[in-house]
């Protein structure tokens, strides 16, 4: 499933293709959406944003696409006009001069008046993005000392998007590695020191993976893992996928728990419980 890093290198693969572009045709594709189609044609693509996982496409006739991608949502550009073999559902289709911008198998999108696009009720609800620079530690550091946040899981408060925009699994295993932090253990449970840390890796990781495609890991173990196995996706991980093999740092075997309805990695000597 993509999350906050790979939506956000979606987003410049759009916006380099047709933000600024003139549009030839939008496409809507559900059912509900037809109505829309015609009222595009000919305006201009103003911007695209990501915010967490959702994708928000402005247009110049004063009408915004809001997109989740969910589990499965993908998107693709090609050369103007050119649709690829899939046996994926095409939802929506952006028609610039030169590229096309399509959505596959996306089920949650939607068309909003840009003006009123911050009372959409998925957007509200978003915490703070950990992509976003003006998102800093300090902040990210008083938000776990919430009223509403310091009596939960730290393995369920990671991937509420009310509480951090952007985060998913993936990056909540790599996250509560590198703090040392158990899944079940809660904010309140934290001195200072471990929250600061905490605080730190919600925004480092998020960030390096972004930059780098999508490694968490300690970028020169990556390289010298992707030299020696050549295998991008056994390299890219500290503990994500990883159960069974032996923790970077301690030797130990990492482990898979269930936590928040979906399996956490972690190492048990690096990630005590208490
Ligand atoms: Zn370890």
């Amino acid at each position: 499933m993509p999350e906050g890093p790979e939506i956000r290198r979606a987003r410049d693969r759009l916006a380099a293709a047709i933000e600024g572009r003139t549009v030839q045709r939008v496409d809507l594709l559900l059912p509900a959406l037809k109505s829309w189609n015609g009222k595009f044609d000919g305006c201009k693509v103003e911007s695209i944003r990501s915010r967490g996982k959702a994708m928000l496409t402005r247009f110049s006739n004063g009408l915004s696409i809001y997109s989740h991608n969910q589990l499965y949502g993908r998107w693709l550009v090609t050369d103007a006009g050119q649709l690829p073999h899939t046996r994926r559902q095409l939802r929506l289709a952006i028609h610039c001069e030169h590229h096309s911008a399509l959505l596959y198998s996306a089920s949650d999108i939607e068309v909003w008046p840009t003006e009123q696009l911050d009372q959409h009720p998925f957007l509200q609800k978003l915490g703070p993005d950990v992509l976003e620079p003006s998102t800093s530690s300090a902040l990210i550091r008083e938000r776990l000392r919430e009223k509403r946040f310091i009596g939960r899981s730290l393995g369920a408060l990671l991937t509420d998007q009310s509480f951090v925009a952007g985060l998913g699994n993936y990056l909540r295993c790599e996250i509560l590695h590198c703090a040392g932090q158990h899944p079940v253990r809660r904010p309140r449970d934290l001195p200072d020191d471990e929250l600061k840390q905490l605080a730190q890796q919600i925004l480092a990781l998020p960030r390096q993976s972004y930059h780098s495609g999508g490694v968490t890991n300690d970028l020169q173990r990556a390289a010298r893992l992707m030299d020696q196995a050549g295998s991008f996706e056994a390299a890219r991980f500290h503990v994500f996928r990883r159960a069974g093999l032996p923790c970077y740092r301690c030797g130990t075997a990492i482990v898979q728990i269930r936590q928040g309805g979906q399996g956490c990695y972690l190492c048990p000597t690096c990630q005590p419980q208490y």
